[in-house]
Parts: C-alpha cells; sequence; structure tokens
C-alpha cells in the first residue's frame, strides 16, 4: 500500500535554525494494516501524516502508493489519487457550523460525480453508529459524535487507506476508546487505518507501533492490538 524511502523535510525559516522535521524515514506499510505513529509533540508526526497524504511533498526521498511513484505526479493528478484513496481525520473535527451531519458527510461527494450522494453519506453515517442524527447541525452533536460524523466523512468515498492525526485528543477517555474501537471495526472491514498519537496507551489499540522522535524513526513494532 505506502511505501516510504528516505523521505527528509526540513523547515527553514529566515534568520532560524533548519527544523528537521523527518530524517530520512522509511517505511513500508500493507494493505489492511492498522498501524499508530507514535511520537512526542514536535517529532515530525504530522508532518510525515501530510507527506503520507499527498498534502505537502519531501524535500528529497521517494513515496509509492499503491504502487504509484506520487513525486512524477501533478498537482491535479495528487487531488484525484487523494481523493479517491484516502479518508481524513483530524484532532478538531473540522465539520462545517450550521451545516447537518448529513451535509457534512457528503461534502467530499461534491467533487466527484459519484451517483446516490445522499444514499452513500446515509451509509456512512449508519456505518458509524449515528443514523438517528443525520439532521443534527454540528453544534448540536457531543464531541464523540462530531468525530464520528468526521470519520463517516472521511470514509463515503470508500478509501482504502484512512489517516487520523491525532483523532481522540479532543475526547474524553471513553469517548477516546468508542472511537478507537470504531477504528478497529473499520479496519477489520479491509480499510487500512493510519493513525497519529502522543499515547502509548492509544498507540497499544493498533496492530503495530511506529515510534518518530526528532524527526527520526526510532522503532516499529508489533503491538498487542488490545483495546485501551
Ligand atoms: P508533531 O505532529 O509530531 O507534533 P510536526 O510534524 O507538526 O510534529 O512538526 C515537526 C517539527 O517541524 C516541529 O519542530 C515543528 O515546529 C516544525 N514545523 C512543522 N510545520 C512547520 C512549518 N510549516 N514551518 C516551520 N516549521 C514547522
Ligand atoms: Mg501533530
Amino acid at each position: 500500500m505506502i511505501e516510504i524511502n528516505q523521505l527528509c523535510k526540513t523547515y527553514q525559516k529566515q534568520g532560524e535554525q533548519p527544523v528537521h522535521a523527518l530524517r530520512a524515514v522509511s517505511l513500508r506499510i500493507e494493505r489492511g494494516e492498522c498501524v499508530a505513529i507514535l511520537g512526542p509533540s514536535g517529532s515530525g508526526k504530522s508532518t510525515l501524516m501530510n507527506m503520507l497524504g499527498l498534502l505537502d511533498r519531501p524535500d528529497s526521498g521517494s513515496y509509492l502508493l499503491q504502487g504509484r511513484n506520487v513525486g512524477e505526479l501533478s498537482e491535479r493528478e495528487l487531488a484525484k489519487l487523494r481523493n479517491r484513496t484516502i479518508g481524513f481525520v483530524f484532532q478538531a473535527f473540522h465539520l462545517l457550523p450550521r451545516t447537518t451531519a448529513l451535509e457534512n458527510v457528503q461534502l467530499p461527494l461534491l467533487y466527484s460525480d459519484s451517483d446516490d450522494p445522499v444514499g452513500r453519506s446515509k451509509r456512512a453515517l449508519a456505518a458509524v453508529g449515528l443514523s438517528d442524527r443525520a439532521t443534527h447541525l454540528s453544534h448540536e452533536l457531543s464531541g464523540g459524535q462530531q468525530q464520528r460524523v468526521a470519520i463517516a466523512r472521511a470514509l463515503v468515498n470508500e478509501p482504502d487507506l484512512i489517516l487520523a492525526d491525532e483523532p481522540t485528543g479532543n475526547l474524553d477517555s471513553t469517548t477516546q476508546g468508542e472511537i478507537l474501537e470504531l477504528f478497529s471495526t473499520i479496519n477489520a472491514r479491509g480499510t487500512t487505518v493510519i493513525f497519529i498519537t502522543h499515547s502509548r496507551e492509544v498507540a497499544a489499540t493498533a496492530n503495530r507501533i511506529v515510534t518518530l522522535r526528532d524527526g527520526a524513526l526510532i522503532s516499529d513494532e508489533l503491538a498487542t492490538g488490545v483495546h485501551a
């Protein structure tokens, strides 16, 4: 599914020391895996996710996504591949305000000529257990429900890969457990899941834990897959 080799990214601001956000990171992730990217704040996790999600390009190194060398693709081709292949989930949910759950889920379909967008969005909401909240506005939902809507939105294009950046960072521990449970259900149905966390407890719910420190990959281990 994913093969990155010697990926480097350095941020250079004028008059400041360069920040080596990624230092020669190499990683191979197979279809169907559930991988946690673990590391303290500032270790390069979001930078890595932006690369994996085709939102940013590395300074050097290569990235093969489903066998395609993404470094050779134009912005337009990247956007198309991203829309078709990847669903994103963020810490702060990023739902549109004053918009219903169903409309939020439908958003990614506005950019593709899919048939039956409403039916597909309803099925995605059902998959996250929120059929009964379809007409609620974003602010009428709890944090956990908002994150479920965001996950349904990530699922609506039936992506091969879900990328989640600190998806439980804004949630209490009970809700966190429910969202992590949902990710394992999605993964069990065949979708590759990669989530970022700074918590070892959260990371332990994945099958594999990749640890970053100061932009470098320092360990890659099998996890127990037991829920926090
Ligand atoms: P994490 O997600 O693990 O907290 P990030 O990938 O966001 O870490 O950041 C890694 C390092 O790169 C940090 O030191 C951060 O300050 C720096 N960084 C991230 N984005 C930028 C940017 N756009 N410009 C300059 N420095 C950045
Ligand atoms: Mg981050």
